[in-house]
């Protein structure tokens, strides 16, 4: 069985089922939803999906595609959970980053190349710190 939850665990999900294929999106919305570079979503079967605590808000929107996408958050903390759309109706695209173990997501693509921005890529000269920065 699968776990995730938001931030502040006031929405936790389960999904038991087959792992889809995960990508990068660089689309503006995504940037501005996530609040960083990009989103990476992993497509999963609505079926095996299942809120096992708290409720989402939606908020819904027309994306850069022309599809309509729900972006489901907890009302709590902010933390997206997963986007939904009509066009799309037996999967859900869930945040990767909020699973309890994101190690089983293997990205393989990255869409709307087009629309990235120049710091989507974390340059290897850059200072890093194993922690926090000191
Ligand atoms: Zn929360
Ligand atoms: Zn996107």
């Amino acid at each position: 069985m699968i776990t995730g939850r938001c931030l502040c665990g006031f929405v936790t999900y389960t999904y038991d089922g087959v792992i889809g294929l995960a990508g990068y999106c660089h689309c503006q919305d995504c940037r501005r939803r996530s609040g960083s570079a990009f989103g990476i979503s992993v497509k999963l079967d609505k079926e095996g999906f299942q809120i096992a605590h708290g409720r989402l808000k939606g908020y819904t929107k027309q994306g850069d595609s022309g599809t309509e996408l729900t972006r489901h958050f907890c009302p709590e903390c902010g933390s997206p959970i997963f986007t939904s759309s009509p066009r799309h109706p037996l999967h859900l695209y869930v945040q990767a980053g909020t699973l309890d173990d994101p190690g089983i997501v293997r990205p393989i693509h990255q869409a709307w190349k087009s629309s990235a921005v120049a710091w989507s890529t974390i340059d290897p000269q850059l200072a890093t710190f194993t922690k926090g920065r000191v």
